[in-house]
């Protein structure tokens, strides 16, 4: 399940998490994908799956570990790097371990943070929208193209526009609720004992 945060004060428009996460190193913006068994790592096919918020970036490690072996850094050096990181007992470890490598290297060595998307239902005559890179590299070419009739069909969605339209089913029929709660008092049968 995805997480979903409605934007405060409007209503058609949710914060909703991403399958990737996201390098803090604003020259690396590595992402890498949390879903996914693999992922390409510096041309090397990596086991990303596990990787989690506030680890070190696979792609900053491996770049201060080439900066400090400019001929040795082999790939088994950075597996070695790699698997030091993954098997950590405690995350002070890691952390401790990337920012040596950072002090060594002179180079950033970024964590992985989570990331949101914007998603806005109302847009696309309700078939919506979404900040991510599925949606506007895959899916809006095509979308912006069709008549209003057809955008409506709501045949564009990505996995972020409709967990946001589940929230908001949700909070509709919430509201619906309660409203026919406060209508019926306390004559509705599931009142009853
Ligand atoms: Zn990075
Ligand atoms: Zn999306």
């Amino acid at each position: 399940m995805l997480r979903v945060v409605p934007v405060e004060g409007e209503p058609t428009r949710y914060w909703v998490e991403s399958n990737t996460c996201v390098c803090t190193n604003p020259q690396c913006k590595a992402a890498y994908n949390r879903r996914k068994a693999h992922e390409i790592v510096l041309g090397f096919r990596d086991w990303t799956a596990r990787l989690g918020v506030g680890e070190p970036c696979p792609r900053c490690v491996a770049e201060a570990l080439k900066k400090l072996y400019p001929r040795g850094a082999s790939r088994w050096q950075y597996v070695l790097a790699w698997a030091k990181c993954r098997s950590r007992m405690e995350p002070g470890e890691v952390r401790r371990m990337a920012a040596d490598l950072a002090r060594r290297s002179g180079l950033v060595v970024g964590e992985l943070d989570e990331r949101f998307h914007v998603v806005d239902l109302a847009t696309y005559h309700g078939n919506g929208s979404c900040g991510c890179e599925y949606f506007q590299c895959s899916l809006e070419p095509e979308l912006r193209l069709l008549p209003p009739e057809m955008q409506s069909e709501g045949r564009y969605r990505d996995q972020h526009i409709l967990a946001a339209r589940d929230r908001f089913t949700d909070a509709v029929l919430g509201a619906h609720e309660r409203l026919r709660h406060a209508k019926a008092g306390r004559q509705r049968e599931e009142d009853q004992p």
